[in-house]
């Protein structure tokens, strides 16, 4: 039994697209047609995501190099975690093994969930480091 690449679901009629060289099982027209859709999004943001991504980890650490001053370690840090947070809102990527797992479906809820809880947890950091 197949599972379905969008929704997780198991499918006894597999409705197979190829993407890339690679091949894909949905088990509708329309599941298929996201699963392309996020597919080609996932390809074209890549590089902004990667690049939002070690932007906000760097800014995240900040406060690991006592260079500058306590205020500015926790601008930085609120920054970071809070792009990083809107980063993976807005580009829900994540693992293929991920999306193997749980599907496209529910990989890109989970992943929103965990950046909007990135997005609120910054109001706590000065808290901490002030
Ligand atoms: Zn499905």
């Amino acid at each position: 039994m197949k599972k379905c690449f969008y929704c997780n679901r198991m499918i006894d009629t597999p409705n197979t697209i190829s993407i890339k060289n690679e091949k894909i099982d949905c088990c509708d027209d329309l599941y298929s047609t996201k699963a392309r859709a996020f597919i080609n999004f996932a390809e074209r943001t890549k590089f902004f995501f990667a690049i939002s991504v070690t932007a906000s980890i760097l800014m995240a650490f900040g406060p690991l190099f006592p260079i500058c001053s306590n205020a500015i370690r926790t601008i930085l840090l609120c920054i970071g975690w809070g792009l990083l947070g809107l980063t993976i809102c807005v580009f829900p990527l994540a693992t293929p093994e991920t999306f193997q797992l749980l599907g496209v479906k529910k990989t890109i809820r989970l992943v929103r969930v965990v950046g909007c809880l990135l997005i609120l947890i910054t109001p706590i950091w000065p808290m901490i480091m002030l």
